[in-house]
């Protein structure tokens, strides 16, 4: 049967795509509600959708910061039916901390990581009562280890993820079923909406250090990252859409096979001091091998062809 899927943030990026390919699944196994915060964005997903528009996805309002238009949203859904429900929405913030102020972080955290407590508080106690539905949660890498300027952003996702790391363990008991994506960089909106405000930041609260550091490395390298790692917003979506099919869909997903081998530091070291080793000196002590070994991982990415196996998919 038909499952009715609730996706947020689809306006753009990995929301729009995965919008889109449920939409468009050759055996019509999904209803998608695609929401976004403001409708008069809705184009790009009513084209990319095409004839499909109206019979196998919906486009809805729903701002994750605001309980009541969530509200609205779901009690529009026949029976407030949600059988899956993506936490997509969300947004970035690069910078040193003393050129931000607590209401950009706020709004981070609001966003990011209330946006999806909201969500839940609506929704979870119907999957509950009906002891079945999928919780699948577009976190990134950052919510498993930090990086260098992006301070609040990996804070709000690490608050993502031990949230469902609590949460999750009360689901088991109403067998429902949460997943943590866990992109590495992607080419979207989001990469290029954070680098402008990077590039417009007023560094004037920062010391020389510290703001050269983030125009001179950071900056300079930002591009250069999502180019050689970088996944396209359809790639996420597929690996979405195999979590969400799977027999028994794991807890935590990476969707980049090249970024593995860097969260893979964090459990190799109880003491935690190797990945913070590693990042310090491929910042500040081997631009040069940096660069490099950005440039093996194009040549691997070019070799390697994204296969990755989640089991036999659930009928
Ligand atoms: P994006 O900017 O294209 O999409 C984010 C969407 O969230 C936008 O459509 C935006 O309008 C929407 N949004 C923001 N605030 C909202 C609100 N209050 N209510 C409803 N919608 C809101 O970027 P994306 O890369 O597709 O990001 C999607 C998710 O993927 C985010 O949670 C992001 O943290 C995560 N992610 C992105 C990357 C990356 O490098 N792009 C990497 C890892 C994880």
């Amino acid at each position: 049967s038909r499952r009715n899927v609730l996706i947020t943030g689809c306006s753009s990026g990995i929301g729009l795509a995965l919008a889109v390919k449920m939409a468009k699944d050759e055996e019509r196994r999904f209803k998608v509600y695609a929401t976004m915060r403001n409708l008069a964005k809705k184009e790009p997903l009513e084209e990319a959708v095409g004839r499909r528009l109206g019979k196998t996805l919906e486009i809805k309002q729903l701002d994750v910061c605001d309980e009541q238009s969530i509200k609205t949203c779901v009690n529009s859904i026949p029976d407030r039916r949600i059988d899956v429900l993506v936490s997509n929405a969300g947004m970035g913030l690069i910078g040193p901390i003393e050129c931000q102020t607590i209401d950009e972080m706020k709004t981070v955290m609001d966003t990011n990581f209330f946006g999806l407590v909201r969500l839940l508080k609506e929704i979870l106690p119907d999957m509950k009562r009906r002891k079945s539905g999928h919780i699948v949660i577009i976190s990134s890498v950052m919510g498993i280890q930090g990086i260098l300027f992006n301070d609040v952003y990996a804070a709000s996702k690490f608050a993502v993820e031990g949230f469902c790391e609590s949460l999750a363990i009360q689901a088991l008991k109403f067998k429902l079923q949460l997943s943590l994506i866990e992109p590495g960089p992607v080419i979207t909106e989001f990469e290029r909406k954070v680098f402008e405000d990077g590039m417009k930041m007023d560094l004037s609260a920062a010391d020389k250090e510290t703001a050269e550091m983030f125009t001179n490395i950071y900056l300079k390298n930002y591009k250069q990252i999502f180019q050689s790692l970088g996944q396209s917003a359809e790639e996420v979506a597929e690996h979405t859409i195999k979590v969400i099919l799977a027999e028994n869909p794991p807890f935590r997903h990476q969707t980049n096979t090249l970024y593995t081998p860097m969260t893979t530091l964090k459990y190799a070291d109880p003491n935690g001091d190797l990945p913070i080793d590693i990042f310090y000196k491929m910042v500040f002590h081997h631009d040069k091998i940096f660069s490099a070994s950005l440039n093996f991982i194009k040549l691997l990415r070019w070799r390697s062809r994204k296969s990755f196996d989640l089991g036999k998919p659930s009928q």
